[in-house]
């Protein structure tokens, strides 16, 4: 397999077969981000990508189960060559049980539904969205590009589509002077999506990323492990989404929690009382992205 600089993939598609149909992001703005700034963005010639599966085909066989198409958001690919390319995958890996994606909002509104059921339909199976926060102010200070309705209106377009939806969001991203916006709009975010899965990263600074700036500025202030409990807990007493499996168990992250919302939530608050009371949060030093 070719591989163009590192490549990232949602903990999920840690035993997928991944391919790049990009490289890099064509975003590649937010503050916090610096995945793919080593990175000029261009879309892989269809060439390119069909000898990576093929090469993989080869390689692999019948051992491929999942596949995530990289880099940063695929879905900026043209729909007739995105579905040619997933066609093309379904025929090297038959077998194969799921192919997803990373994919913007503002990709998946360009999309027509029908765009979006013919992509079902090839096999794209599920989209992960990188909506990092629920708040406005938050998503204009971290350069998302994006809006909070943007972000609900493409969830809601891929719920529709029947193509599963998968939001990430970014603890810590308000820093203390937007906690509370943050936590509780993230939590209507997800409420209004009901995506089948969230979970939360948590912010870790990297000196190449404008954020760090910020906070050693004081424009914003970092949250402490116990910051980030609260945030969690008011995340939790406001978010109403049946169903959507929870995750918050990346390796950046101080409070491991996992469960289904809405039936888990008493629990995994009483979770959250524990790790208070012990004071039992993952130490920095093992923390990492
Ligand atoms: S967070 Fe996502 S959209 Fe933003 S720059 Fe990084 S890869 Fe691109």
């Amino acid at each position: 397999m070719r591989y163009e600089g590192i490549v990232y993939r949602p903990p999920s598609e840690a035993r997928s077969l991944i391919v790049q149909l990009t490289v890099g992001c064509a975003h590649n703005r937010c503050t916090f981000c610096t995945m793919y700034k080593d990175k000029v963005f261009r879309i892989r010639s269809r060439e390119e990508i069909f000898q990576d599966f093929k090469d993989a085909a080869s390689a692999y066989g019948g051992a491929v189960k999942r596949i995530f198409l990289a880099d940063g958001d695929a879905l900026v690919i043209k729909t007739a060559v995105l579905s040619d390319i997933l066609k093309y995958a379904k025929k090297c890996f038959p077998e194969a049980e799921r192919i997803s994606a990373y994919g913007t909002p503002l990709d998946v509104l360009r999309k027509t539904e029908s765009e979006l059921i013919q992509l079902r339909k090839d096999g794209l199976k599920l989209v992960y969205m990188g909506a990092e926060s629920g708040n406005q102010t938050v998503l204009e200070h971290i350069c998302k590009g994006v809006t909070k309705d943007q972000i609900i209106e493409a969830g809601q377009k891929l719920k529709r589509c029947g193509i599963g939806v998968s939001v990430t969001l970014i603890s810590g991203l308000g820093g203390k002077e937007l906690l509370k916006e943050h936590a509780v709009d993230c939590a209507a975010l997800i409420s209004a999506v009901k995506p089948d899965y969230t979970g939360f990263l948590t912010l870790m600074l990297d000196d190449e990323a404008p954020i760090t700036e910020q906070i050693k500025s004081g424009a914003l202030t970092l949250l402490k492990p116990e910051d980030i409990l609260e945030e969690m807990r008011l995340f939790l007493r406001h978010v109403d989404s049946e169903g959507t499996v929870f995750r918050s168990n990346h390796a950046s992250n101080y409070i491991v929690l996992k469960g289904t919302l809405n039936k888990d939530i008493p629990y995994m608050l009483r979770y959250l009382d524990e790790i208070e009371e012990e004071g039992r949060f993952r130490p920095e030093r093992f923390r990492a992205l």
